[in-house]
């Protein structure tokens, strides 16, 4: 590749096969050898035009091409003729060869006729072309490799972003929610701060920190922050971009990537979504660049393990998935440090609401609070693009400051999806009525479920219509009641459509799909179905080469059955507790026809539900 020794090999053979070529078409022109005293009778035939004559070597040209009087013995050459020629004048002749040709008025010319082309003709055509050939080849590849590493031998450069120290550098202070996380980095601030007050005491500075927590949740910005605080450059990368093109550039980039932050150190290099590299080496292969994960992976460790603790370039690492990575990763030394950002709670919304709306207008009557409340399982990515819609939808409106309601409004934009105008025939409308209030209804009969927020039947993104259900407050784990309750919700819309109309939609295809995945981890990941026990059939550590599960056929297929008997249970008491309360069922759907959407209280009073306080 670009850069390596085999590569300038390839180069060098093509410039020499390159002129070899060249040296080949520019030969010079065949001439007739004759012999001096042929040539004096040519010349006295005034059959010669001109000539020059270097030393005793006379190069000319005949006024009329003449046959080679001595053709070869096997016949080659015969019948050519020739209208260049070259003779030797012998030392010894004495004759006035000079006043012979001014009598038969031969040009005799300065300028030698073979000469070789000037030198920049013999450059130009003996290496030119290939030169061209790997100008097309290497601006090719930089178009695709497009970014940073401009030139000869960008391919094999890190493509990392680098953000310089500036004036609106990331600090803690962008950071919030996730308090538990950044007082763990507060330290590696220090430690690039202050390297000396460790190395001091014989401490060797960590090498390696790994985020690991749910994409949105502030990894690349916590790292980010880091850089600021310690006022280091900071160089991001995603792993994924490591291996994206060609083969064997992987550990080039990384080793390029990791030059770059030492000449600068202290520094950060921070890469993303490790996982798509750091993968367990046994199972779970990839298709395809199997090996170009091994190699990028590999020079990262050497790179890490080349450290001596000294160079002040700390690693920060992102990933969603933990469990997967290979363990060799995780040994003392590498990223021995793991830091676990979760998904904020409530008074962590709350303040990363406040972080995003800093130096933005807000209403009077914006309540925070109450949109932290409002938005559980939302994390910090989520919560920012919920504020910006909210600035948006404020804009749009002419507001002078954002209101409450265009954060209500961008709320369910966000979650719901947008509104779309497309125009439903009545039984189409009616027969989502009656799916959604399905949904709805047995969402509020199962005890412990969600409350039902809003129900609509107003078409958003891809669905007819939308049951919005969230809970009161931040659940960190479920139980096998509250799941089952859920997928008896789930399937309501195909069980109301069922038990009116006798007959099922298209339009419940994503909640079957909802409702499997959940029953698949009950049975296969929490151990909820005693046919199974308490055995993790899906467990992504423990899965042969090509990424499926290490159980025996016999476990798959239970894991089936159960799958089966799951949702066959749920489905039947969904349908029994439709046809109970079908009153309330066709009363929501009346309500549905005529309103469009029920709010939540709307939606209790009409179904005549009366909730626990
Ligand atoms: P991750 O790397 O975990 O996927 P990011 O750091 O890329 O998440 O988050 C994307 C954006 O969401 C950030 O740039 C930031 O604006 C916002 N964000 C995420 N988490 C937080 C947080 N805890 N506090 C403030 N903003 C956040
Ligand atoms: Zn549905």
């Amino acid at each position: 590749m670009p850069g390596g020794g085999r590569f300038w090999l390839i180069v060098l053979a093509m410039l020499t096969i390159n002129w070899i070529l060249f040296s080949q078409f520019s030969a010079p022109p065949e001439r007739l050898s004759v012999s001096y005293t042929a040539f004096v009778a040519e010349v006295e035939d005034g059959n010669v035009a001109e000539l020059v004559s270097t030393g005793d070597t006379i190069q000319g040209t005949f006024a009329t091409p003449i046959a080679d009087p001595s053709p070869e013995e096997d016949g080659s050459g015969e019948g050519a003729t020739y209208d260049l020629f070259e003779t030797e004048r012998p030392t010894f002749a004495e004759d006035d060869l000079l006043e012979l040709l001014a009598d038969n008025a031969v040009e005799v010319n300065a300028e030698p006729a073979d000469a070789p082309a000037p030198l920049w003709q013999q450059l130009v055509f003996g290496f030119g072309p290939t030169l061209l050939l790997l100008w097309i080849i290497f601006s090719v590849f930089r178009r695709a490799s497009a970014g940073m590493g401009a030139g000869i031998g960008g391919l094999g450069r890190s493509k990392a972003k680098r953000y310089e120290l500036g004036a609106n550098r990331t600090t803690f202070e962008d950071v919030a929610g996730i308090e538990d996380a950044e007082d763990e980095l507060v330290e590696i601030v220090d430690f690039l701060r202050n390297p000396d007050k460790y190395t001091r005491l014989g401490g060797a500075i960590p090498k390696g920190v790994l985020l690991t927590g749910p994409p949105g949740t502030g990894k690349t910005l916590l790292a980010r922050a880091v850089a600021g605080e310690a006022d280091v450059p900071f160089f991001s990368m995603s792993a994924s971009e490591f291996i994206e093109m060609v083969v064997g550039v992987g550990a080039s980039r990384v080793r390029d990537l990791f030059e770059q932050a030492k000449k600068v150190a202290p520094a950060i290099i921070f890469i993303d979504e490790l996982d798509s590299i750091g993968r367990s080496r046994g199972g779970g292969m990839a298709m395809g660049g199997h090996d170009e994960r091994e190699q990028t992976l590999n020079q990262i460790l050497t790179e890490m393990d080349g450290f001596t603790g000294s160079e002040g370039v700390i690693v920060i690492a992102a990933t969603n998935r933990p469990e997967i990575l290979d363990q060799a990763l995780l040994r003392p030394g590498r990223f021995d440090r793991q830091v676990v950002v979760a998904p904020p709670d409530q008074r962590g919304r709350a303040a990363i609401i406040g972080v995003h709306t800093r130096g933005k207008p807000l209403g009077d009557e914006v309540d925070i609070e109450a949109i932290a409340s409002s938005t559980p399982g939302m994390v910090g990515a989520d919560l920012k693009n919920l504020v910006n819609e909210a600035a948006l939808m404020a804009a749009r409106r002419q507001h002078e400051k954002i209101a409450m309601n265009d954060f209500t409004d961008a709320l369910e934009k966000v979650v719901l999806g947008t509104e779309r105008r497309i125009m439903m025939s009545p039984e189409e409308r009616e027969r989502t009525a009656y799916h959604e209030s399905g949904h709805a209804l047995l969402g509020m009969l199962q005890p412990g479920a969600d409350p039902v927020r809003k129900i609509s039947i107003v078409p958003r993104g891809r669905a007819l219509g939308v049951t919005f259900q969230s809970p009161d407050a931040d659940k960190y784990s479920y139980g096998e009641e509250y799941l089952r309750g859920k997928i008896i919700g789930m399937l309501g819309g195909r069980a109301a459509e069922d038990v009116i109309y006798g007959t099922t939609s298209t339009g419940a295809e994503n909640d079957m799909v909802q409702a499997t995945n959940l029953i698949r981890n009950m049975v296969g990941r929490w151990g909820m179905s005693v046919a199974i026990g308490p055995v993790a059939v899906f467990d992504e550590r423990s899965t042969d080469a090509f990424g499926r599960p290490q159980v025996s056929e016999h476990t798959m297929r239970l894991v089936d059955d159960e799958i089966r008997r799951i949702s066959d249970e749920c489905y039947a008491a969904a349908v029994e507790s439709i046809e109970n309360h079908r009153g309330q069922l066709e009363a929501l759907a009346a309500a549905l026809l005529d309103k469009e959407t029920l709010e939540e209280n709307e939606a209790y009073e009409v179904a005549g539900i009366v909730r626990d306080p």
